[in-house]
């Protein structure tokens, strides 16, 4: 409205279109306007609002805390190192715009009065559950070669099948994915790993990705029944791979991704614990967190579970004592009750937790201190 009432036009756009007219509340929504990013600063004055990215004429409009990316309407200059433009042209042409768009699904735009503009049939493809390329799908990955990961990306999250004539161009072009960031393959294959059809699309189309990575080690089988969180799809993709710490790290993974699923993966190659001071040894290991998680990805491989689960519900709901932080004792009680400080106290402490987890002395502050001098 207030584009629109300063005498320029806005619409929504991209992936909010595609989303509402799918039935899914879209996660953020995207406007593209007439308006130079000056003019849209000069509109939204008594707005805050953030140059994101004024060069390729993207200004955030902070409203009521929530961000609007409003973008002027661009063409793409040429393209030379198969992922960026050389250069971005404004334009007032909306529909220039949509064609410069990647996919028919998200090349529509909507505008409450002039109602939805969808040039290349985006409409029917949703319909149709297909991704297909606006335009000759060879030349927009030769363009941008992003999109081909972003093809997989979208018919995995949306379940939609792939057009044919952009598979070939797919298979055709997937050695120029080499060239693009890795943190911008890290953030698509995220997406595609996590989506509805990540199995259907890694099995029938995995082969496009081996140029940046090797396929060959990941696991897929049960991949559909995992649910759809990165730690646990990674911890499962990865699961039989031979590094995948140094797979994440070359992905630009962050650290902390990189952890848990390091810890995922080798918590499935241990053996399901089959006595509760077995469990309490992998919880001293790993921490519960990581533990349920593994329980997940072992009960979505078809192992049983049920004892194992037992024995976490017994140590949530007693709050059984699984680590030195849990311990009625601290190195602290130690030295006041005359142990000696040194690697001994660390050792002395830890098997005081072992002998609570084993059942052998309470979790009780003199009862510990007891059984410290009996050791
Ligand atoms: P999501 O819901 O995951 O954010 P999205 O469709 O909004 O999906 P974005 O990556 O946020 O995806 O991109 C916004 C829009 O910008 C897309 O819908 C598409 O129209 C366009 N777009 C994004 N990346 C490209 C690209 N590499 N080539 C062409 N168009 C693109
Ligand atoms: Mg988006």
């Amino acid at each position: 409205n207030r584009l629109n009432t300063h005498g320029y036009e806005a619409y929504v756009v991209g992936g909010c279109v595609r989303d509402m007219l799918l039935g899914v509340s879209p996660g953020d929504f995207d406007l593209c306007t007439n308006a130079t990013p000056q003019e849209t600063i000069a509109c939204f004055k008594d707005f805050r609002t953030v140059p994101t990215g004024i060069q390729h004429g993207t200004v955030t409009v902070i409203n009521q805390g929530v961000p609007l990316e409003i973008t002027t309407y661009r063409v793409d200059g040429d393209y030379t190192d198969a992922r960026h433009p050389d250069g971005v042209r404004f334009t007032r042409s909306l529909q220039e715009d949509l064609a410069r768009r990647d996919f028919t699904v998200n090349a529509m735009a909507y505008h409450p009065q002039k109602g939805l503009v969808d040039l290349y049939g985006g409409r029917t493809d949703l319909e149709k559950k297909i991704i297909r390329c606006v335009g000759e799908p060879n030349l927009r990955f030769t363009e941008d070669a992003l999109r081909i990961l972003r093809g997989l990306r979208f018919a995995s999250t949306l379940d939609f099948a792939l057009e044919p004539t952009l598979v070939s161009a797919m298979y055709e072009k997937r050695e120029t994915l080499e060239k693009v960031a890795m943190e911008r393959i890290f953030q698509e294959f995220t997406k595609l790993l996590c989506g509805k059809a990540a199995q259907r699309i890694l099995e029938q189309h995995g082969q496009v990705l081996s140029s940046v990575f090797s396929v060959e080690n990941f696991q897929v089988a049960f991949l559909s029944r995992i649910p759809s969180c990165a730690v646990l799809r990674y911890g499962y993709l990865l699961k039989d791979h031979p590094n995948p710490k140094e797979f994440l790290k070359k992905l630009k993974a962050p650290n902390e991704l990189i952890d848990e699923v390091e810890n995922l993966v080798s918590l499935q190659n241990q053996k399901l614990p089959t006595t509760l001071f077995e469990m309490r040894c992998l919880i001293y290991q790993y921490g519960i967190s990581l533990v349920e998680q593994a329980m997940v990805l072992f009960a979505a491989q078809g192992l049983d579970c049920e004892q194992a689960n037992e024995f976490l519900k017994e140590i949530r709901n007693n709050r059984l004592c699984c680590s030195l932080k849990d311990l009625a004792v601290n190195g602290q009680d130690l030295l006041t009750a005359g142990f000696s400080s040194g690697r001994e106290l660390g050792e002395r402490l830890t098997a005081l937790l072992f002998a609570v987890m084993n059942n052998q002395v309470e979790n009780q502050k003199d009862a510990l201190l007891q059984y410290a001098h009996s050791l």
